[in-house]
């Protein structure tokens, strides 16, 4: 629930400005997922959607080549759900600097949740993601399980001072399902 007037300012819905600049091109770079790690992140988000608020986590992993990272862990960190938006406080970052840090792991790309099928983007969201260099995944519908990765999800990856928006072509090409069934939840809440 929306509990404080100031926060309406910053719900997870306003429209952000288009990009002025180059569109989005791929370079080439490629995140290698497995459906373990979908199972996983969907379990994690399940516990959200029965309350009927936004949620996050991240996915970590490492970079096998130049070109090729894989994730192979779902960091849930503390977090404020609500209705319309989602808080990860500063002081919830360090306890999953530490543990990643042990474990030799990159911050890959970070998820989170919307209430309906719109998965692009809002202006709360260019302003609050964790990391540029990392991905950002919006999940429809609150985190159900989709069977229709690449159409029904909004990955966005941050290029030329803009978070762009990827198609569902460019998406199948920067994410990549590979076999593996290693995946392991490091829940933090
Ligand atoms: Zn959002």
């Amino acid at each position: 629930m929306v509990s404080r007037p100031d926060e309406l300012v910053f719900l997870d819905t306003g429209r952000r400005p288009p990009s002025v600049g180059p569109p989005y091109a791929w370079d080439g770079r490629v995140l290698a997922i497995s459906q373990a790690l979908l199972d996983v992140t969907f379990c994690v988000f399940e516990r959200y959607r029965e309350r009927s608020v936004e949620a996050c986590c991240f996915w970590y992993g490492k970079h096998v080549s130049d070109t090729i990272s894989k994730a192979c862990a779902v960091v849930v960190p503390r977090q404020i759900n609500r209705c319309l938006n989602f808080d990860v406080p500063r002081s919830s970052i360090l306890p999953v600097s530490e543990v990643t840090r042990r474990e030799g792991w990159k911050n890959l790309a970070q998820l989170h949740s919307h209430p309906d099928s719109d998965v692009e983007h809002s202006s709360y969201d260019d302003l609050h993601a964790n990391s540029r260099r990392a991905l950002s995944i919006v999940l429809p519908n609150y985190g159900a399980p989709t069977m229709n990765w690449f159409g029904d999800v909004g990955l966005h990856e941050f290029q030329n001072d803009y978070w762009h928006y990827l198609s569902p072509h460019d998406t199948s090409k920067r994410l990549r399902f590979d076999n593996s069934d290693e995946v392991e939840l490091i829940d933090l809440t």
